[in-house]
């Protein structure tokens, strides 16, 4: 069997080689299906790590890497250009929140983000603000997983406690506990309002996910705290870096996390959907305040450059996928997806093991009381006909924006009958 192969030879995301977990062979993709090798389709309610949501295998998402491909698939970026990286650049420049206006791409959503804490830490360099060289976070954040993202993830809840003591110690407030609805009050800015007022001068800035805490365990909480934290980041002087890796591209009901709030950030970062999920690819996009400044002393340079840069096969798939964003009018089918997910998830609130239901936008989460145990409940899923992967204590679904309400009722469903199990 192949897949004793694979226990064989490879490791696989947070896992073991020694007890590996479960593991399914695919051999094919299509619209919401996952194909496995004993022919089960499974409706895939996780866009493959919320990647992929136009589906696989779209014809028109094909089209541009064939075209791609058979121009080059790739050149080095030093000192070369090209129309993908030249187009790309410039409709995210159009569509992320005002003001960001320098695109620097590079291979994955960690490294966009290693590339926003460095940016943040050149412009204070280049104002002669050396001591501002520490980051802010908010407890339950995720970041990713290289050791600069590392140092911002969530520091004891989080996968990355085992390093502790290791990485750049940064500064933490509290998870926003205000959530998405709630009524707003002051109170729930105070810890970060204080810390920023004490300790601005070490501060280079504040990193979040706008409104949604993904990998930290979904959690959605209060665009107010959002506005708020824009506010405090000018008044305090330090610069607002929003990760929406996860939360872009529509995901939460809104282009951008940051577009519940109506902030722009100084430096943003992009990636998972941005390719449709065909290919790695991110972006950390900034203001010319910050690249002008950066640019404008010694050395003057910005001092990043992965090999992979603007590769011309991911670039122009990511503009084929804005294209398919933009016409398939994703804010009503996001609004067609959100109700549907409300009704087909409500019933698990009345379950024991069930702590909340939450849904914003395509994002549908039932929260437990207890851990899942990941390889337990993965095999019910795929037994239901369907591919959804929790974790922590969270069951959710992300699905791909194409799901017709039939194969949403049919997740939903598996959903509330694993979860009624437990
Ligand atoms: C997934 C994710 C990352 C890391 O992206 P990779 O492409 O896996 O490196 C960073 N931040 C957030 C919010 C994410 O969801």
């Amino acid at each position: 069997m192949l897949t004793d192969l694979d226990k064989e030879y490879l490791w696989h995301p947070y896992s073991s080689t020694t007890r590996p977990g479960p593991v399914w062979q695919v051999v094919g993709a299509e619209g919401v299906h996952i194909e496995l090798a004993d022919g089960r389709k499974l409706i895939d309610g996780m866009s493959s790590w919320w990647c992929m949501i136009h589906g696989y295998n779209h014809p028109v998402l094909n089209q541009a890497a064939k075209d791609q491909i058979d121009q080059f698939s790739h050149v080095m970026f030093g000192g070369l250009t090209h129309e993908p990286a030249i187009t790309l650049g410039q409709k995210l420049v159009e569509i992320t929140p005002e003001g960001l206006e320098k695109v620097f791409f590079s291979d994955s959503g960690s490294v966009s983000v290693e590339v926003a804490l460095k940016m943040a830490l050149q412009y204070w360099q280049a104002k002669g603000e050396i001591d501002k060289t520490r980051f802010v976070s908010l407890r339950r954040g995720y970041h990713g997983d290289t050791w600069g993202a590392m140092s911002v993830c969530d520091p004891d809840r989080g996968m990355h406690h085992l390093f502790k003591g290791m990485l750049a110690e940064q500064l933490f407030v509290d998870s926003p506990s205000c959530k998405f609805a709630d009524q707003w009050n002051e109170s729930h800015i105070e810890e970060l309002r204080a810390l920023l007022s004490a300790q601005s001068k070490e501060i280079a800035a504040l990193i979040l996910e706008p409104v949604v805490q993904n990998a930290g365990g979904m959690h959605f909480y209060s665009p107010e705290y959002l506005k708020r934290a824009r506010e405090l980041c000018d008044q305090y002087d330090v610069l607002l870096i929003a990760d929406e890796i996860a939360t872009g591209f529509g995901r939460t009901g809104k282009m951008f996390g940051c577009n519940w709030a109506g902030i722009s950030p100084d430096i943003i970062c992009v990636g998972k959907a941005l390719t449709g999920g065909y290919l790695s690819l991110a972006a950390t996009l900034c203001t010319e305040r910050v690249s002008d400044e950066i640019c404008g002393a010694d050395p003057g340079l910005f001092m990043h450059g992965p090999t992979y840069m603007g590769n011309p096969l991911a670039c122009a798939i990511a503009s084929a996928s804005l294209d398919l964003l933009s016409q398939m009018e994703w804010q009503d089918k996001i609004c067609d997806i959100e109700p549907l997910l409300r009704v087909g998830l409500a019933p698990a609130g009345e379950l024991p093991a069930v702590k909340e239901v939450r849904v914003l936008g395509a994002i549908g989460v039932i929260e437990l009381n207890q851990p899942v145990n990941q390889s337990e409940l993965q095999p019910k899923f795929v037994e239901q006909g369907v591919w959804v992967r929790p974790f922590g204590s969270v069951v959710y679904l992300m699905p791909p924006y194409i799901i017709e309400p039939e194969q949403l009722q049919q997740l939903c469903a598996a959903c509330l009958s694993v979860v009624s199990e437990l």
